[in-house]
């Protein structure tokens, strides 16, 4: 285990916001996890951070991570089992040497396989839980438990992790099996996609806000003229209105404020509430 103290927010998530967060700690394995889990009351589980905004502060929970070494992807089988801490481009590796085909419409986000369980990540279609068989899970009293995708909740960026103090430590997915160069062909496509369509390079933690049902945040945040409107050091990219960028040093008030300000707008101009995907950590 690393216990790092002091950890710059940039280094932790994808938007790179200011400020420093107290304690981290990466854990080498579940079991590790688990026993450090047991022992404390309160922590933050964190993946890649691509979906994660903190308000900086000493008071925070400590942060605890799986390490991204721990259950590198390998076949179990016909399945494939993974480390939460395992990344999209660890994913992407064994995907395109392996021929394993299911992955791909992961590719090119900076994200883990933990948080995108707790997420049920999706795109164009396809939402991870479509792939699942079962996940290992860390219970508050530091019990390891398997769960299959049947005693889980699922829905619209939603899972069972979100209303429970459980934490993903593993997963197990089924898919097929194709060539490698049609993986990675499929990949690449996809990458392209992606570069084209949303600001991948950029400080960005993807989705501001979930769709509402029928409707797409992005078009009513395009409608209401926030597409590329931008207020101190952030702003609601030119390229995807639901995507916010850091334009560098962006601080937490500014997230909020600018989520709060385009909030209100959709609220006046067509009576929707727009509901947070970001998670937004604070006090
Ligand atoms: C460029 C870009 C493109 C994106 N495109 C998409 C997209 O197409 N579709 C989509 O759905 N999202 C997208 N996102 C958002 C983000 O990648 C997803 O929400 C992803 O699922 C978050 O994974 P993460 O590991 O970064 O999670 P984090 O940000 O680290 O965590 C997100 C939440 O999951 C919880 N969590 C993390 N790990 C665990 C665990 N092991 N056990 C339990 N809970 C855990 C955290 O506590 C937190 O509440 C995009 C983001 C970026 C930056």
């Amino acid at each position: 285990m690393i216990h790092t103290r002091q950890v710059p927010i940039s280094q932790l998530t994808s938007f790179q916001g200011e400020g420093y967060v107290s304690d981290v700690f990466v854990f080498d394995d579940a079991a590790e996890m688990a026993h450090y889990v047991a022992m404390h009351d309160a922590c933050l589980i964190l993946g890649k951070g691509s979906n994660t905004v903190f308000e900086p502060s000493d008071a925070l929970s400590p942060i605890i991570q799986l390490s991204s070494q721990y259950k590198t992807p390998h076949f179990v089988g016909d399945t494939v089992h993974v480390g939460a801490g395992v990344g999209v481009n660890q994913l992407m590796s064994f995907s395109k040497e392996t021929g394993f085909s299911g992955f791909e419409f992961m590719a090119g986000v900076p994200a883990s396989v933990g948080g995108m369980i707790a997420m049920n990540f999706g795109c164009w279609g396809k939402e991870i839980v479509d792939m699942l068989v079962s996940v290992d899970v860390v219970l508050p009293d530091g019990t390891l438990v398997k769960k299959d995708v049947a005693e889980l909740e699922f829905g619209y960026r939603f899972s069972s992790f979100q209303i429970e103090p459980w934490i993903v430590v593993s997963a197990c997915f089924y898919g097929a099996l194709k060539s490698p160069e049609e993986v990675k062909k499929d990949i690449f496509d996809n990458v392209n996609e992606r570069v084209n369509s949303q600001p991948l390079r950029d400080k960005t933690f993807g989705s501001v806000f979930r769709n509402p049902p029928g409707l797409h945040a992005a078009q009513l945040l395009e409608d209401a003229g926030f597409k590329g409107y931008k207020k101190g050091r952030v702003m609601f990219s030119d390229q995807h209105a639901n995507f916010m960028v850091n334009l560098g040093g962006a601080t937490y008030s500014e997230v909020v404020a600018l989520i709060q300000e385009a909030r209100a707008a959709i609220v006046q101009s067509k009576g929707v509430h727009l509901m947070t995907e970001v998670v937004l950590v604070t006090l």
